[in-house]
C-alpha cells in the first residue's frame, strides 16, 4: 500500500477502482487563412454549440443550485468581449484560423489569471480554460462528452477536472474525486460537495494504473493506494458510520446547537457572497460569522462602489433576519490581490500592507464600504470586523472610521442603522496577547485560527511544503485562543471562531471547553458541527481543554481529543 495527504476537499469515505481522466487537450495547428469570415462563421456556430449545452447543464442541475452559477459565470464568458472578442479580432487582424486563435486567447487569459498567485483567480483560469476547450473542441468537430469510457463506478483520479466535466458524470458513476491539482476552494470542491461525493485534491499522486483499487478520506485528505483488506473493512464501517451521522445531522440542521448540559453554542457559517446567503440558511446557519467581502472586489477592474456594496450587505442582512451577520472589512494583501487596488512590491507581503493595515492606509476605500454597511443595517442585524488588528491604535483607528462614516451620513442626510456591533478579528499573535486591554473596545472577537496559526508558528499558510506544520491543535494557538476568551470574559464580550478549525468537529470540545460560543464554519459544515455540538457535554469539554492548553505538541493534543 502507497499513502499519501491530499486536502480534504469535499467529506465522505470513497473505496473504488481508479478511473484516470486526462484533459485531452486536442492539437492545434496554426494556419493562417484567407477566408476569415468563414473562420468567423465556425467560431460563432461553435459559441451556440457551447451555449447550448451549457443551458442544458444548468438546468439539469437546477436553476438555483452552486453549479449553475459557476455554469453560468461560464455563459458570461462566451459573451465577454475580453475573450470571445479577442478571439475574434485574431481571427480579423492576424488571419489565424479559429481553433489557433482559441488556443492562443484562452492560454494567455488562463495564463494571466494564474499569475496573479491567487486561489480565486486560479479557479477564474480554470472557467477561462474549461469554456476554451469546449470552444476549441467544438470548432474542430470533436465530441464534447468526455466520459464515454467509464463503465464502473469509479473514483475518477485527474491531474484536474473542468466544472463543465464534473457537471456531465453520469449519475452513479463516481464513488468520488481525485485531483493533483486545486486547493479546498476550488470548483471540485463546490461541485463534489454540491453532489454528495467525496474528494481530495492536491495529491501527490504517484503513476497509477486504470482499475487499481484506492480509497480517501474526504475529510482528513488521507489516500491509500491498494489498501489491504482489514483496511478497507475499517473504512467501509466508518462510511457507514459518516452516513448515518450526515444523514441525523441533516434532519436537525434547523435545531439550535446545544451541548449536552443545556449550553448554547450559535453555529453560523461563513460566506463570500450575497448568493452564498440563501444556501447558509437552508443549511441551518444561525446567522454569519464571517463575511469576506473581499469577494466582491475580486473578478472586476475596478473596485465595487458603496452603492453596490450597500445592495449585497442589505440582501444579506435581510435574508437573515434576527439572526447576527458579521461583515468583515476588505481583507486584502498577503496572498489576497485585488485588481484595482495596486499594492507595492513587498518582500513579505504577509507581514506587509494587508487587511486593516491597507484599508486605514487608504481611507476612501474603508470609507465607501463603512457608509455602505451602517446604511445597509436597518435591513437585519448588523455586525463590522475589522482583519488583521495587531493593537489598540488599529482598533481605535477603526472605531474612529466608524465615526466618520456615521458623520458623513448625517451630513448627506442618509438613513443608517446606529445598532450595530463591532468587532475585530484576533489572528495576529499580539492582539490575542492583548485582548484584555482591546475588550473594552469591542462587542465581540472572533478568532482566525487560519492566521493566527500562520502567525503563530512561523507557517506561511499557502505553502504547501509546510503545510503539515501549521496545526492549529498546537498549544500555543490553543493558548492563545484561550488568552483571548479570559480576557473578553470579564467584559462580557461574546468570541467567536471563524478560521476552519472551526469547522473541524475534532476541534469543537476545546473551542467551546476554552469559553467560545461562536462556531462560523464553511456552509456544508454547519448541519455536521450542529450535531457535534450536541453530542458533547460543557463539562467534558472544559476538563480537555485544559488538559489540552498542557499538551506539549499538537498530535498529543489530538491524541487527548480523539477520546472525547
Ligand atoms: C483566518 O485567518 O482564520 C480567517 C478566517 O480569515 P481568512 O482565512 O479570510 O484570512
Ligand atoms: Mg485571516
Amino acid at each position: 500500500m502507497i499513502e499519501r495527504t491530499g486536502i480534504g476537499a469535499s467529506p465522505g469515505i470513497a473505496i473504488g477502482p481508479v478511473y484516470l481522466h486526462s484533459a485531452n487537450l486536442p492539437e492545434v495547428a496554426v494556419r493562417r487563412v484567407k477566408d476569415t469570415d468563414a473562420e468567423l462563421e465556425k467560431l460563432t456556430l461553435s459559441e451556440a454549440k457551447v451555449q447550448e449545452r451549457l443551458e442544458g447543464l444548468q438546468q439539469l442541475h437546477g436553476e438555483d443550485s452552486e453549479e449553475a452559477e459557476v455554469i453560468g459565470a461560464h455563459l458570461l464568458l462566451l459573451e465577454d468581449p475580453e475573450f470571445t472578442g479577442e478571439i475574434r479580432m485574431l481571427i480579423e487582424d492576424d488571419s489565424l484560423c479559429a481553433e489557433a486563435a482559441t488556443l492562443q486567447v484562452t492560454e494567455e487569459s488562463a495564463g494571466m489569471l494564474e499569475s496573479l498567485e491567487d486561489e480565486y483567480l486560479a479557479a477564474r483560469a480554470a472557467d477561462v480554460r474549461d469554456v476554451g476547450t469546449q470552444l476549441l473542441k467544438s470548432i474542430m468537430g470533436l465530441p464534447l462528452e468526455t466520459w464515454d469510457h467509464l463503465k464502473v463506478p469509479s473514483v475518477l483520479v485527474a491531474s484536474d477536472f473542468f466544472p463543465s466535466e464534473t457537471a456531465t458524470i453520469p449519475p452513479g458513476m463516481a464513488v468520488g474525486l481525485c485531483t493533483e491539482e486545486g486547493s479546498a476552494t476550488s470548483h471540485i470542491a463546490v461541485f463534489a460537495r454540491g453532489m454528495g461525493l467525496p474528494a481530495v485534491v492536491g495529491v501527490d499522486l504517484p503513476p497509477l494504473e486504470p482499475g487499481t483499487r484506492v480509497a480517501f478520506d474526504g475529510e482528513t485528505g488521507q489516500v491509500y493506494i491498494d489498501p489491504p483488506q482489514d483496511l478497507i473493512d475499517r473504512l467501509r464501517s466508518q462510511q457507514e458510520e459518516q452516513r448515518r451521522t450526515r444523514e441525523g445531522a441533516a434532519e436537525r440542521a434547523h435545531e439550535p446547537a446545544v451541548t449536552r448540559d443545556g449550553t448554547r453554542i450559535e453555529v453560523a457559517a461563513n460566506i463570500g457572497s450575497d448568493e452564498d446567503a440563501a444556501r447558509a440558511v437552508e443549511l441551518g446557519a444561525e446567522g454569519v460569522g464571517l463575511f469576506r467581502t473581499e469577494f466582491l472586489f475580486l473578478d472586476r477592474t475596478r473596485p465595487i462602489s458603496e452603492e453596490e456594496q450597500y445592495e449585497a450587505y442589505r440582501s444579506v442582512l435581510s435574508d437573515f433576519g434576527d439572526h447576527l451577520v458579521v461583515v468583515r472589512t476588505l481583507d486584502v494583501g498577503g496572498d489576497k490581490q485585488v485588481p484595482g487596488i495596486e499594492i507595492g512590491e513587498e518582500l513579505n507581503p504577509f507581514l506587509g500592507l494587508r487587511g486593516i493595515r491597507l484599508t486605514l492606509a487608504r481611507p476612501e476605500m474603508m470609507h465607501a464600504q463603512l457608509r455602505a454597511l451602517l446604511r445597509a443595517g436597518s435591513a437585519g442585524r448588523l455586525g463590522i470586523m475589522a482583519p488583521m488588528v495587531a493593537g489598540k491604535a488599529e482598533l481605535l483607528a477603526f472605531r474612529e472610521a466608524l465615526t466618520e462614516a456615521e458623520r458623513s451620513l448625517v451630513a448627506d442626510g442618509l438613513d443608517y442603522s446606529t445598532d450595530y456591533q463591532v468587532g475585530i478579528m484576533i489572528e495576529v499573535p499580539s492582539a490575542a496577547l492583548i485582548a484584555d486591554r482591546l475588550a473594552p473596545h469591542i462587542d465581540f472577537f472572533s478568532i482566525g485560527t487560519n492566521d493566527l496559526t500562520q502567525y503563530t508558528l512561523a507557517v506561511d499558510r499557502t505553502n504547501r511544503e509546510v503545510a503539515d506544520l501549521a496545526d492549529s491543535f498546537d498549544p500555543s494557538v490553543l493558548r492563545l485562543i484561550a488568552e483571548t476568551t479570559s480576557a473578553a470574559k470579564p467584559h462580557q464580550r461574546w468570541v467567536g471562531v471563524c478560521g476552519a478549525m472551526a469547522g473541524d468537529p475534532q476541534a469543537v470540545p476545546v473551542l467551546i471547553g476554552l469559553g467560545v460560543t461562536e462556531l462560523s464554519v464553511a456552509i456544508p459544515s454547519v448541519p455536521i458541527i450542529k450535531e457535534r455540538v450536541r453530542s458533547l457535554s460543557m463539562e467534558d469539554c472544559r476538563e480537555v481543554a485544559a488538559r489540552c492548553l498542557e499538551a506539549v505538541d499538537a498530535a498529543q493534543a489530538r491524541q487527548l481529543l480523539s477520546e472525547v
